[in-house]
């Protein structure tokens, strides 16, 4: 099975109806800018599998709940298609938009972290995994590269004039624990536990998007000529 037919069966359902196919084109988009920065650079990115749950997940990171995450150990990104539903909703009443880039730039996000991890490769595991370790550097690698990448689509007309606002909203909100309602804010709160606050969050995605991958750090700028 192709790597798009599978994906299209694992995401299936996931945002509102119209929603969807933007979700989708971004998400190929996003894989192929950094499938074709790896090959520039002659190495392999090899595609992390997308596992969207409802609700509740375990798998080899451990179990999760409402939240999004990138799993070295299967090279996977998990996530809770109730909290990208949720997420969209509260980008929206915000940005007065359909807030539904909102998860897609959460799913760049992730993409980061599975971008830096691959440009890793003499690194262990538990390396990998420690996110702590380096946790808020390899953050806000992450918010440049869901930017860079953001930047990429948007020149290829993928995105609408209100989607860069809802991807500085979804940044600032997971950066900013105290106006939610508060089970959205636990939620948040757990994903973005060791990550940096809302401004430096808004200020590396906006580095990405503006200047590209080069911007996000040395360990990208390899891919990134
Ligand atoms: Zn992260």
């Amino acid at each position: 099975m192709t790597y798009a037919f599978r994906y299209m069966l694992l995401i299936a359902a996931a945002l509102p109806a119209g929603a969807q196919p933007k979700f989708d084109r971004a998400v190929q988009s996003f894989q192929d800018t950094w499938r074709q920065a790896f090959a520039g650079a002659r190495q392999s990115f090899p595609l992390p599998r997308l596992v969207a749950y409802r609700g509740k997940h375990t798998g080899r990171c451990g179990s999760m709940g409402a939240n999004a995450a990138f799993c070295p150990a299967d090279n996977t990104i998990y996530y809770d298609q109730i909290f990208f539903e949720e997420v969209r909703r509260e980008v929206a009443a915000r940005t007065r938009t359909d807030g539904d880039y909102a998860p897609i730039a959460i799913l760049g996000h992730e993409l980061g972290h599975a971008v830096a991890h691959h440009l890793q490769p003499g690194a262990t595991l538990h390396q990998r995994l420690s996110y702590r370790v380096n946790g808020t550097k390899h953050e806000a690698m992450a918010d440049c590269l869901s930017g860079a990448a953001t930047g990429t689509a948007s020149r290829q007309g993928i995105l609408d004039n209100t989607d860069y606002t809802e991807a500085l909203a979804v940044l600032d909100l997971a950066g900013s624990p105290f106006v939610l309602e508060p089970t959205l804010r636990d939620q948040i709160a757990k994903h973005a536990g060791d990550h940096p606050t809302s401004g430096n969050r808004v200020e590396s995605f906006r580095k990405g998007y503006t200047q590209g991958p080069a911007a996000c750090g040395d360990l990208v700028r390899r891919i990134a000529q």
